[in-house]
């Protein structure tokens, strides 16, 4: 098929390039956390898409955390969203301590598959588009990329929102699903909340009818947190820390636990923030302050995310005959914020390789060309 060969032997092409690249952007550290590396990384992209023809780079600066790109190409009606980051988990000094490196045909390093192979691949296919003259005239890509990601994009999420809302579509560069390479249709949303407890203290031998005990009372809300959970509905609590008291004769004052919820449904988010912020006490003159709430919707298959990824499925199926699966995931991502948007969002669209967030973690080199001519044929056809 002329179309599937000349794409891939493109992309074979710029393979070395690519490399090249991959290697200097894994050799930057960028911690979430830090303005200064963030803002290199943001400088470096910045050059990149600016090289590339008629792209137009926009940076949204922020005070605390690096600054933001959002990179234009085209100026059709159809507007295409693509969404990566480029903050990594890892901290300050760890690109020197390991850097990028090749064996065995894959490519190793910090944030190489969390996801800084994922922006280049969609880098190469802008410029296999562009370079064949196909670029779609209808369209206007854009690829915002962000600094905050592993933190929940606290400081991203306005502009996702905002770039989403103006967009007919979503494609968000994360890795597959692996082993499989699947894409990823289906996201859990995920909630975050803090649960005080104010007991009243007292000696536990002397006057223990005076106290009134924090702990004991956590006890209660913990199994009654647990009783929120819905598993046929994919809705997951989990009381991950408690803490409290400050000994074993003492009642305690002051317990607390910090719960994480998984939903599957706007709905089940819904039932559980009520719920949750409706808890009570269960011991007479005990305090209850629950702070926090849901962080993430979850992203949910609707009838044109469904078509997207079967528009995906087709073209590896026709043009590169691979059987492309889509899966779902309890992990969150920027895809979450897209779907919460109501646009038709597939996420997955990244590297493939594996062990995201551990030192194993690597990129597939013999999956690049597949997954850039992938993306390029989407931006083409959808
Ligand atoms: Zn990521």
């Amino acid at each position: 098929m002329p179309q599937q060969s000349s794409f891939l032997n493109q992309v074979e092409v710029y393979l070395p390039e690519l490399l090249n690249l991959l290697k200097e952007s894994v050799n930057i550290d960028s911690p979430s956390a830090s303005k200064i590396q963030n803002d290199r990384m943001a400088d470096w992209y910045s050059k990149l898409f600016t090289g590339l023809i008629g792209g137009k780079v926009h940076r949204i600066e922020h005070p605390e955390l690096g600054d933001k790109l959002v990179c234009e190409f085209g100026t059709g009606p159809k507007h295409i969203l693509i969404v990566g980051h480029y903050d990594t988990v890892w901290p300050l000094g760890e690109a020197s301590r390991r850097p990028f490196y090749i064996k065995d045909q894959k490519a190793y390093g910090p944030g190489v598959y969390d996801m800084k192979a994922g922006i280049l691949q969609a880098f190469f296919a802008l410029k296999v588009l562009k370079d064949t003259g196909r670029f779609p005239e209808e369209k206007k890509v854009v690829i915002l990329l962000n600094s905050d990601e592993e933190l929940g994009s606290p400081t991203s999420r306005e502009l996702i929102e905002t770039m989403a809302s103006q967009s007919d579509l979503a494609l968000v560069l994360e890795p597959p699903m692996e082993p499989q390479g699947a894409l990823k249709t289906v996201r859990k949303g995920s909630g975050r909340y803090k649960l005080i407890v104010k007991g009243i203290s007292a000696h536990a031998g002397v006057n223990p009818e005076k106290g009134v005990s924090a702990i004991h009372e956590l006890a209660f809300q913990i199994q009654k947190l647990y009783a929120l959970a819905d598993t046929a509905k994919g809705t997951t609590l989990n009381v991950g820390i408690v803490k409290g008291g400050i000994g074993s004769n003492v009642i305690a004052e002051y317990a607390e636990a910090e719960i994480d919820v998984r939903v599957a449904s706007a709905e089940e988010a819904q039932r559980v923030d009520t719920q949750i912020k409706a808890i009570r006490p269960c011991l007479n003159k005990s305090e209850l302050k629950i702070t926090g709430g849901m962080i993430r919707p979850p992203m949910e298959k609707t009838k044109e995310s469904a078509a997207l990824f079967k528009l995906a499925q087709e073209i590896a199926r026709d043009e590169f005959d691979f059987g492309l699966e889509e899966a779902a995931t309890g992990g969150v991502s920027d895809g979450n914020f897209t779907a919460g948007m109501g646009i038709p969002t597939l996420d997955g669209l990244g590297a493939s390789g594996d062990h995201a967030h551990s030192p194993l973690e690597y990129v597939r080199i013999d999956q690049i060309q597949f997954r850039t001519a992938l993306l390029a044929r989407l931006i083409e056809n959808c």
